[in-house]
């Protein structure tokens, strides 16, 4: 293979890492310049404020009325009560927005409404529900103490007072305040532009048709929401293959029209990874290599003088590096704390965490609440996985020199959203249509779903993490959890049936191959999908073939090496289904009702059965109760019926086996 690009892009080693504490150090002397700008108040909302605003002008400007009523003195009320009214003579009516003339003398009422000015001789107002007309005159019922009901001038804001400080976020709030010392603008911070340039010749913009060996370019939409939530703006530069040339001059394109540019990819020390020699050599390069996790392989620098950072291109490590790191750059300048404190929260945990100690490790956690307390678990997920953060609710921090924390410690998570609400329910499982529809029935409960493989679910339960699984682990015996379960080891476990659905063989409309058995699979040159190891499907599978491969006097091994396939695992029923609509594969193992939902044929190979395994000490907490009835309600069994390929079971809800 040659090596595209430049000669400089020979292999590597990373320079000497610096830690992340280094890291901000060096990136303090990067001040971005802080600009402001004049803006009408009526686009104000969101924007920072970058002046002390000071009222030239009283709020409200006059004294006025709070109520609709009766402008009268407050000592001519004196002695009133519900059974005897005092007359006063009504001389005028004020309404709102008119200088009223004359005066409220003695033993007289004004009629005046809410807003209006308080009329010369007049100290309070008597509510019109107090009162009574009787001809010319007015019967008060209710005495009432000088400036009750009224609202003296600059009662709100006096003229002169500071009304709003520089660094406020306008919202509405501010925002009316501004109005109503009569502002029409105010100076606000501009927002810096930030630059996303994606490196990568395996990137492809979302819209258009993937080609194999492609992935969407994801960090540039990711980094974008990142530089709005940071206040700055952000300006998509696109996507540049590993080439030397293209990615020199995009960035000079970039440090024309940016604050601060940013890259996405290309920064390992591996050849290819050229964002490194092209600061080195065209730019500055200030670090190479960071000790955090995720993130090693970040770059900080300069180019064309302008503040420069190489993000990773891993998803996870792109977004980790830039909210440490680049946001607070940015907050900075569009005049905001770089340090806001955002959600924290106390969780124990639900296991133990390693870390490999060398460096400051952000490890993101999902939350689960049970009863009353927070549990935080690891979310665990092949690196690069696009979907690590959309899983988690935040994260902790474990600092470089440690190793280990313990399970039920107690940790602080940095929350990555303001308003999170942890679930009531985590469940982890085989994916199943049943369970969604479990779930749509229990509107009022927040539950999270993650779909596992039957025994990752085990496993998830075992160490205290999921509260209820969903599983469906066949037995040589032919039969379904319940023999697993007794050879597990698991204890203080209940197994509550679920329902019955149907596996089996997923096929192109119109069954072309004309398919009719796993046994095709063997002796038909098909293109197979396999499902991941640890999936109640691919035990399904491999029971099927055992039995072949026992009626042929072969080994499994022997077997599946004449499967073309056997080992591509596709990591869900509709990863799939997915492929064999692509026409990437000519068969697959899924459940009928997946079949139904994409279209395809459908070949039945084994009625399986679908249990949710809980805590013993769960069996009675109200949520697992619920979906205890709601499995053994005709109305849901009904609606399960409607799900191709699910019936009930006579036992559904019933816990069968305890151990
Ligand atoms: P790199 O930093 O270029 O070695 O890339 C590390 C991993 O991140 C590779 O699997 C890339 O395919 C992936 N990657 C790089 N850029 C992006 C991007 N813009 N969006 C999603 N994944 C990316
Ligand atoms: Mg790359």
């Amino acid at each position: 293979m040659s090596q595209q690009g430049h000669p400089h892009a020979e292999r590597k080693e990373f320079r000497q890492l610096i830690s992340a504490e280094q890291a901000r150090t060096l990136i303090d002397q990067f001040d971005l310049p802080q600009r402001t700008e004049a803006v009408p108040i009526a686009e104000a909302y969101g924007k920072v404020l970058a002046e002390n605003v000071y009222a030239d002008q009283s709020v409200p400007p006059f004294t006025r009325s709070l109520m609709d009523g009766y402008a009268v003195r407050a000592k001519n009320t004196f002695g009133t009560e519900e059974t005897k009214s005092i007359r006063l003579k009504l001389v005028g009516q004020i309404e709102a927005g008119v200088v009223p003339e004359g005066v409220v003398g003695e033993g007289e009422a004004a009629e005046i409404a809410t807003g209006a000015l308080i009329p010369e001789g007049a100290d309070a107002v008597v509510m019109v529900e107090r009162t009574d007309l009787d001809g010319e005159d007015v019967l008060v019922r209710k005495a009432v103490a000088p400036g009750e009901n009224i609202m003296n001038a600059g009662d709100d804001i006096v003229s002169g007072d500071l009304v709003l400080r520089s660094g406020a976020r306008l919202t509405p709030r501010e925002i009316g305040v501004l109005a109503a010392v009569g502002r029409t603008e105010a100076t606000v911070y501009r927002s810096p532009i930030v630059g996303i340039l994606s490196t990568g010749d395996e990137l492809m913009e979302p819209g258009q048709a993937l080609t194999p060996g492609k992935i969407y370019n994801s960090n540039a939409y990711a980094l974008q929401a990142a530089i709005e939530e940071a206040d700055g703006e952000p300006r998509n530069l696109g996507i540049v293959g590993d080439d030397w040339e293209a990615i020199e001059s995009v960035l000079q394109q970039a440090a024309r029209e940016c604050d601060l540019i940013l890259t996405s990819g290309s920064t390992s020390a591996g050849a290819g990874d050229i964002i490194y020699h092209i600061l080195e050599e065209q730019g500055e390069l200030i670090a190479h290599g960071i000790k955090i996790k995720p993130g090693k392989p970040t770059i900080i620098g300069r180019f064309d003088g302008k503040p420069f950072f190489g993000l990773p291109g891993n998803p996870a490590s792109a977004y980790v590096v830039f909210s440490n790191l680049v946001a607070p750059l940015i907050r900075a300048a569009a005049g905001r704390d770089p340090h806001p404190r955002t959600g924290r929260l106390r969780a124990r945990l639900a296991v133990s965490i390693s870390s490999d100690g060398g460096r400051l490790e952000q490890k993101h956690v999902g939350l689960v609440r049970s009863d009353g307390r927070v549990r935080a678990y690891p979310i665990e997920k092949v690196s690069g996985a696009v979907t690590l953060l959309a899983q988690a609710d935040g994260y902790i921090k474990i600092p470089e020199g440690t190793s280990h924390l313990e399970e039920g410690e107690e940790v602080e998570v940095v929350l990555l959203s303001e308003e999170l609400d942890p679930p009531q329910l985590l469940f982890m499982g085989s994916y199943c249509p049943g369970v969604n529809l479990i779930i749509e029935h229990l509107p009022d409960l927040t539950v999270r779903s993650i779909n596992v493989g039957s025994t990752g679910a085990v496993r998830a339960i075992r160490k205290g993490i999921a509260d209820v699984i969903g599983i469906h682990l066949l037995d040589r015996s032919g039969e379904y959890n319940v023999p697993y379960l007794q050879t597990s080891g698991l204890t203080e476990i209940a197994l509550i049936r679920g329902y019955r659905r149907i596996n089996g063989l997923l096929l192109p409309k119109g069954n072309p191959a004309d398919v009719s058995g796993i046994a095709d699979i063997v002796d038909r040159n098909l293109r197979f999908i396999n499902r991941a190891r640890g999936s109640g499907t691919r035990t399904l599978l491999d029971t099927h073939l055992k039995s072949i491969a026992a009626e042929r006097d072969l080994s499994l091994k022997q077997l599946t090496q004449r499967i073309t396939g056997y080992e591509v695992e596709a990591s869900s029923h509709s990863a799939v289904a997915a492929a064999i609509r692509n026409g990437v594969a000519d068969v697959g193992l899924g459940l009928e009702a997946i079949a139904a939902m994409n279209g395809l044929d459908f070949v039945p190979i084994a009625k399986e059965i679908y249990d949710f395994l809980v805590r013993k000490d769960d069996l009675e907490r109200d949520m697992i109760l619920r979906i205890r009835k709601l499995l053994q309600d005709q109305g849901f069994q009904a609606e399960l019926r409607k799900l191709p390929g699910f019936v009930p079971d006579p036992n559904s809800g019933q816990v069968i086996f305890q151990s």
